[in-house]
């Protein structure tokens, strides 16, 4: 069925191979996958635990890391939840998370208390804000960040596993040597000061693999989180395609349902199209057009790219696409598929949608 998003779990192997090199051969770091691009797919979960370069599988949902904590644990790797952990879920987290990322107190004491009555010791990484402005300690409030390490280490169940950082989401800052340098540079304060040692220092996510190949990622970083980078092969500082990825592991497919020679200018007074947005169209005189089952409920429409590079989309309706594929080679009729790669607003949105079926390429 229709429209269904086609999974190719062989090139997403590869797309593994390639950035396990870049990240651990070459960068010297630790390997964490994360699943949440294609909300914790089962088969591309497996392929992700049958990996023996992934150290870590992470997502930012407690109820993506519960469907496969088991097998990630098998196969001797740890779950990791990226997402600062809810009060709510505290519970749930020293269960099924063996390494938290975190920002709050509050939280972290919830976390000892409820690792106590399970008896067992949950990892914590201290997040620090570098600038993008999401979640972390201010980098500049060294105080706080103190504060926080030494009650951490008077917790009897909460182990303080390393520190880490994440830009490139909210402010769309991109980690380069100089703000990445903050960071280990405070791993080791915190080293010396304490008298411990950290196991992670973590340096971001598909943003910061090109420091590795530009050889500029600093010495301290040893743990990178990938998630886009290994899913549709990009590095998202730059937006180039790393090398030995492809971007088409992914690929959504969907059935036209009307195909007509109309128009390209709407007739009549313009008002708001159905999602309140003042629309903006050019005139390419008589087009034709064709209609494809899937909206945007099911995907992003400015995250999605035809295979068949003749074809341009004009936009669309919760449950409608409408394309212009007068210019195609190819005489598409009513009934015929047509194929898109994705970004990542696309990705997350098909993976999301119960309407798009999957299919796999094994
Ligand atoms: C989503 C997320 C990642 C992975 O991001 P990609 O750009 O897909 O690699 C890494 N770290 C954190 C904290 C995240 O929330």
């Amino acid at each position: 069925m229709y429209p269904r998003l086609v999974i190719d779990l062989k090139k997403l192997k590869s797309n593994l191979d390639a950035v396990s090199h870049i990240t651990k051969d070459e960068g010297g770091c630790s390997l964490m996958i994360v699943t949440k691009g294609l909300c914790a797919d089962k088969e591309m979960v497996h392929v992700v635990c049958e990996h023996p370069a992934v150290d870590f599988v992470a997502d930012s949902r407690v109820k993506n890391i519960k469907t496969y904590a088991d097998e990630v644990r098998k196969s001797g790797k740890k779950t990791v939840l990226l997402r600062i952990p809810m009060h709510d879920e505290a519970a749930e987290v020293v269960k099924y998370v063996d390494l938290s990322f975190n920002s709050e107190l509050s939280t972290m004491r919830l976390l000892n208390e409820e690792a106590k009555k399970l008896g067992v010791k949950h990892n914590v990484l201290l997040m620090i804000d570098l600038g993008d402005l999401r979640e972390g300690i201010f980098y500049q409030n060294e105080d706080t960040i103190f504060e926080t390490v030494e009650e951490i280490l008077a917790m009897s169940n909460v182990n303080l596993y390393g520190i880490g950082v994440n830009l490139t989401c909210y402010g769309a800052i991109i980690p380069k040597n100089d703000n990445l340098s903050l960071l280990t540079a405070l791993a080791e304060k915190i080293e010396n000061k304490f008298g411990i040692k950290l196991n992670m220092v973590s340096g971001g996510n598909s943003s910061s693999i090109y420091l590795v190949e530009k050889g500029e990622l600093p010495k301290g970083i040893n743990n990178l989180r990938l998630g886009e980078s290994f899913l549709l092969g990009n590095d998202t500082a730059y937006e180039t395609k790393l090398p030995g990825t492809t971007s088409d592991a992914l690929v959504l497919e969907a059935q036209i349902v009307e195909l007509k020679e109309k128009p390209s200018l709407p007739i009549g007074e313009v008002g708001v199209d159905a999602f309140g947005q003042k629309p903006y169209y050019e005139d390419r005189g008589i087009i034709k057009r064709a209609i494809i089952a899937v909206g945007k409920q099911d995907t992003d429409i400015d995250s999605m790219t035809p295979l068949d590079e003749k074809i341009d989309i004009l936009g669309g309706s919760s449950d409608h696409i409408i394309l212009d594929v007068t210019k195609s080679d190819k005489d598409y009729k009513v009934g015929d598929v047509v194929s898109f790669t994705l970004g990542y607003g696309g990705m997350l949105k098909t993976a999301t949608s119960a309407y798009v079926e999957k299919a796999y390429i094994k």
